[in-house]
C-alpha cells in the first residue's frame, strides 16, 4: 500500500474513499458488509443488501436496491485487517500525506478533507488516537522531522497552529475555552490576507509536543461543546490548519525571500444531517447550513477537478457567470474561508468515509465523492 495517488496527473484534486471496520454495535445486529474494494483496479463495489439483512429491512419495503461500482484514486480497505490489503492508519498517510507535506514545503498551500456520514471514520481518519495516529498528527510529526533534517544556517522555519469550527455558518475558535460569553468569530477579507478569522488564536509552534497540546486542547473544547448542546461535533466542520513560513537568508546579497504555505486539514460534518427531512426549528436551520456548506464544497471541488467547468462557470441555476470568481466559494462560509487554500496551485485530496453495511448512507456518500473527481 505504499504507491502514491499522486503519481497519476489528473489535476489538483485527489478523491479516496475508504471503508471502515464494524463495529460493536453492528457486529451484535449481524451487519453484513455491503463493499468490495478491488485493489488492482481501485474499484469500489457497493453490493445491494440481501433481503434478510436486519441493517437494512426497514428501507427494504420501499426500495429496489442495485449493485454500484465507482473508481476513485485509490481505494482503501480498512475493514478487515486479516486481509493483505488491509489499509493502516500509516498507508493513509503514506499515500498523499507526504506529498502534500513536499509540496508545502516548496510553497503551495493544500487542503484535505474528510466527508462521510456520522460514524464512518472521518475523525478516526484525520485525528485517530494516541495509539492509532490520523493524518493530522502524522502530518505534524512529518512536518517537524523535516524541518530537523533540513535545518541550516541560511534558512529559518516559523510553523502557527490553528484549530477552529464552523457551526451553522459561525466559526468558532478550538484553542480557547468556551464560557456562556463566548462570541463567534467575524470573517475579514483584506488585500494582503486574504479572507481570515479575525481574532483567531494563532499559536507559534516549536516542537510536535507544542502541537500535540493544542490538538488535544482544540479536541476537549470541540467534545465539551458537543455535550453541552446534544452532539453538535456531528454537525460541525472542524478546521485544523497549520501555517508553514520559510524565511531564507542569502549571505551574499543580505536578501531574505519568504514562502508561506498552509495545510488545512478539516473533519466535515456528517453528511446525513443534510437530508433530514424530519427537522424543525434548530435542527432544521442546522441541516440547512450543512447541506449548503457541503453541497457548495462538492461543487467547488468538482469545478477545481474540471478545468472546464471552472471557465464555463458552476452557478447552480446553469447560469453563465459573467463574474471572474466562478467558482462558488461565496455560497458558504466554509467555502469561503477555505478560497485559498483551494484555488490556484492548491493540492486537494477528499477522503469519503464509508460504513460497512449502510446502504444509503454509503451510495450517497459515493455520488458525492464521485462528482467531486
Ligand atoms: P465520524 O468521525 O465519521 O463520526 P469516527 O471516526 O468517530 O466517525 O468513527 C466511528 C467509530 O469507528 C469510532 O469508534 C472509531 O474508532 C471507529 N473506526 C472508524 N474508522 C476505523 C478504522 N479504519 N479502523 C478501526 N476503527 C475505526
Amino acid at each position: 500500500m505504499d504507491s502514491s495517488i499522486l503519481d497519476s496527473d489528473s489535476g489538483n484534486v485527489k478523491v479516496v474513499v475508504r471503508v471502515r471496520k464494524f463495529i460493536k454495535r453492528e457486529i451484535e445486529r449481524g451487519a453484513r458488509c455491503l463493499v468490495k474494494m478491488d485493489p488492482a483496479s481501485q474499484k469500489t463495489t457497493l453490493n445491494a443488501p440481501s433481503e434478510i439483512d436486519p441493517a437494512n429491512s426497514r428501507s427494504q419495503s420501499r426500495k429496489i436496491f442495485e449493485d454500484k461500482s465507482f473508481t476513485f484514486d485509490k481505494s482503501f480497505w480498512s475493514h478487515n485487517e486479516a486481509d493483505a490489503h488491509y489499509a493502516h492508519q500509516e498507508d493513509i498517510y503514506n499515500s498523499f500525506g507526504e506529498e502534500f507535506l513536499d509540496h508545502n514545503f516548496d510553497g503551495y498551500h493544500t487542503c484535505i478533507f474528510a466527508y462521510g456520514q456520522t460514524g464512518s471514520g472521518k475523525s478516526y481518519t484525520m485525528m485517530g488516537s494516541s495509539e492509532q495516529p490520523g493524518l493530522i498528527p502524522r502530518t505534524c510529526e512529518g512536518l517537524f522531522e523535516r524541518i530537523e533534517s533540513e535545518q541550516s544556517s541560511s534558512i529559518t522555519y516559523n510553523v502557527h497552529v490553528s484549530y477552529f469550527e464552523v457551526y451553522n455558518e459561525h466559526v468558532r475558535d478550538l484553542l480557547v475555552a468556551r464560557t456562556n460569553a463566548t462570541q463567534y468569530l467575524k470573517i475579514r477579507e483584506s488585500k494582503a490576507d486574504g479572507v481570515y478569522v479575525q481574532n483567531l488564536t494563532d499559536e507559534p509552534v516549536k516542537c510536535y509536543a507544542d502541537v500535540e497540546r493544542l490538538m488535544r486542547i482544540g479536541d476537549i473544547n470541540r467534545t465539551t461543546a458537543s455535550t453541552k448542546m446534544n452532539d453538535t461535533s456531528s454537525r460541525s466542520h472542524a478546521v485544523f490548519t497549520i501555517m508553514l513560513k520559510q524565511i531564507q537568508h542569502d549571505m551574499s546579497t543580505d536578501e531574505t525571500i519568504e514562502r508561506c504555505a498552509r495545510m488545512r486539514l478539516v473533519d466535515l460534518a456528517g453528511s446525513e444531517r443534510a437530508k433530514s427531512t424530519e427537522a424543525t426549528g434548530q435542527r432544521l436551520r442546522e441541516g440547512g447550513n450543512i447541506n449548503q456548506s457541503l453541497s457548495t464544497l462538492g461543487r467547488v471541488i468538482g469545478a477545481l477537478a474540471d478545468p472546464k467547468r471552472q471557465r464555463r462557470g458552476s452557478s447552480s441555476s446553469g447560469k453563465a457567470s459573467r463574474t471572474r470568481d466562478v467558482v462558488p466559494y461565496r455560497d458558504s462560509v466554509l467555502t469561503w474561508l477555505l478560497k485559498d487554500s483551494l484555488g490556484g496551485n492548491s493540492k486537494t485530496a477528499m477522503v469519503a468515509c464509508i460504513a460497512p453495511s449502510d446502504y444509503d448512507e454509503t451510495l450517497s456518500t459515493l455520488r458525492y465523492a464521485d462528482q467531486a473527481k
